[in-house]
């Protein structure tokens, strides 16, 4: 138990599954358990259902999924549920995941407030001991972490952080009623939710400034309002629909057109290009020829035509530069692109900068705003930290997840995380994790969870029919996966130098690769039975 928890005065409940988590990924868990009859309950560390929409709240937020594949495949739910908007906002996610509950009634199945803090692997019973920061302790046999890939904010270590007098947020944490009108205000980063503060505070602060360390090819998001009637007519296709998405790369229904773009002419590339980027959202990455991703030539194609499409927003040649410099810092699409609605034209204002860091660093924080290398302090009242959040294995150091032996799982992965299908880890038995590290990364969140959730309810399952009271996967099967993660890591043009974080295929291929394993008889798990000899600790 950990050090901080208070003891449980309670008797532990014996539970079958438990999940940690009431996002997309926890909720489409619970569904499936209960509907077999299984004992299983979610703790989840907020006060209301949500997942990251939950406690993101800062001005903009908007998911960049488009809203048919943004949803549950439970046909209980999407059969009601229609969105007003192709690109939905925080607050509509939300109402949706209340929808989820008028719906399926989860409610009675989750703990809320209950931070979980550590779950230790019992040998004897074969159970995990899974306790909450307020001292609730459970031993389910199955333990599932499905605590998405952003539940830990990211601060840089700014030198003299605590010395600004001013308001500094960061965006996982904005606090309710923040009025950025007629406010000087810094934004630090221009990923995912940078470039969503930036468009909405931008039209309406005194002066903004945007400190950028490496440009965002953001995508036209193309905005609409839906139509009700139109989508419940479509709603007949949606079990296709939802199929299909695990058939793409990326989890839309959409997929890569299967054409070199060395096997066209100038003018049908361009008119194909206009036509993606109409199309809006992803499309202009995921419906993209098909060796944009392989092929460095056809990729600065690509950036080359998104170029000249910001290039015709922003004004100011020396802007224009900072934002879509004439030389790809990095291959286009192999960063997750923002998809954008007034971005660019936010930097034609007078009253807006942007220090490229690339060029000029912050020095440090200073009571009245921040201290760039060249000397210069800019003067703020609101800073804003749009620095993204510590993924990977990130979300595991404020959760010690430990073996029997009380290995805590960030320490088997202190040289290199190794996993089998980035869900299970050998040494810790009848543990499944959802959306984590070496899972599949830039897809659609609901697919990549339902795809997973898929096979470990499969999993679990199997082990309950054949009264197998311990599952674990084995050394040479996490060796082996890791083994292809690199190799798919070294074919990739995006590939990461360090140790690539998520599974460098694509989503159908993880897919596919999922279903062999069950086909033959879960390779690379050893399934066990074990006599619960004695009582839990
Ligand atoms: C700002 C933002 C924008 C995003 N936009 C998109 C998008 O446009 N498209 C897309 O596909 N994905 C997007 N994502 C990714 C998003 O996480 C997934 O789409 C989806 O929410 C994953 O669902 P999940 O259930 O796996 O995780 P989450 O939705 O993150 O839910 C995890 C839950 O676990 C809880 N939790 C965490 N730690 C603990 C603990 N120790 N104890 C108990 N409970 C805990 C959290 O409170 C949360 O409710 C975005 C994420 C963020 C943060």
């Amino acid at each position: 138990m950990s050090q901080n928890t208070a003891p449980s005065t309670q008797t532990p409940e014996e539970l079958d599954v438990v999940i940690v988590g009431a996002g997309y990924s926890g909720i489409h868990q619970l569904y499936h358990y209960r509907k077999q009859g299984y004992s299983v309950r979610i703790l989840e560390a907020e006060s209301d259902l949500g997942g990251a929409w939950w406690w993101t709240r800062y001005p903009g937020a908007r998911v960049d999924s488009e809203s048919p594949f943004y949803q549950l495949s439970i046909e209980e739910v999407w059969k009601d549920w229609v969105w007003t908007e192709r690109f939905p906002c925080r607050d509509e996610v939300c109402e949706y995941y209340q929808h989820v509950e008028r719906t399926l009634g989860i409610k009675k199945n989750i703990r809320f407030n209950s931070r979980v803090v550590s779950a230790r692997f019992d040998d004897a019973s074969s159970r995990w001991v899974i306790t909450t920061k307020d001292g609730f302790v459970v031993h389910p046999r199955f333990f599932i972490l499905a605590i998405g890939a952003a539940s830990k904010p990211h601060t840089p270590p700014f030198a003299d952080f605590q010395s600004f007098k001013g308001i500094c947020v960061h965006t996982a944490s904005w606090p309710e009623g923040l009025v950025t009108k007629g406010k000087r205000v810094a934004v630090i980063g221009t990923g995912a939710s940078g470039v969503q503060v930036i468009q909405s505070i931008g039209p309406e602060v005194k002066h903004l400034t945007v400190f950028q360390r490496t440009p965002n090819y953001a995508l036209a998001m193309q905005q609409q309002k839906l139509d009700k009637e139109i989508q419940q007519k479509s709603k007949r296709l949606f079990p296709d629909m939802f199929r299909r998405c695990r058939q793409t790369p990326n989890g839309y229904s959409f997929d890569r057109y299967p054409k070199s773009l060395h096997a066209t002419t100038s003018e049908e590339r361009l008119l194909f290009f206009e036509d993606l980027w109409t199309a809006g959202g992803w499309r202009f990455v995921t419906n993209n020829y098909m060796d944009i991703f392989s092929d460095q030539a056809a990729n600065d194609e690509a950036y080359f035509f998104w170029r000249n499409k910001i290039c015709e927003r922003v004004h100011d040649p020396m802007m224009q530069e900072k934002l879509a410099p004439t030389s790809p810092p990095y291959p286009f699409g192999s960063k997750r692109p923002s998809l954008e609605i007034n971005y660019y034209d936010v930097f034609n204002q007078p009253n807006v900068d942007l220090v490229d860091l690339t060029q000029c660093e912050i020095s440090k924080f200073t009571p009245s705003g921040i201290q760039t290398a060249d000397g210069v302090e800019h003067t703020f009242d609101i800073i804003v930290l749009a620095t993204g959040f510590h993924t990977f294995t990130g979300p595991y150091t404020d959760l010690k997840v430990q073996a029997a032996d009380g290995t805590d799982i960030l320490e088997k992965w202190a040289n290199g995380v190794y996993s089998h299908l980035g869900m299970t880890v050998h040494g810790f038995p009848n543990f499944f994790y959802m959306y984590g590290p070496q899972s599949p990364g830039a897809c659609n969140g609901p697919t990549c969870s339902e795809v997973q959730s898929d096979w470990i309810v499969g999993c679990i399952s199997h082990a309950m029919k054949h009264r197998f009271t311990r599952i674990e996967a084995t050394r040479e099967a996490e060796i082996e996966y890791r083994r292809l993660i690199l190799e798919l890591n070294a074919r990739s043009l995006s590939r990461s130098t360090s140790e690539p974080t998520n599974f460098k295929g694509d989503l159908a291929q993880y897919g596919r690769l999922c279903a062999e394993v069950t086909e033959d008889g879960y390779r690379g798990f050893v399934f066990s039975s074990q006599v619960e000899s004695r009582a839990l600790l």
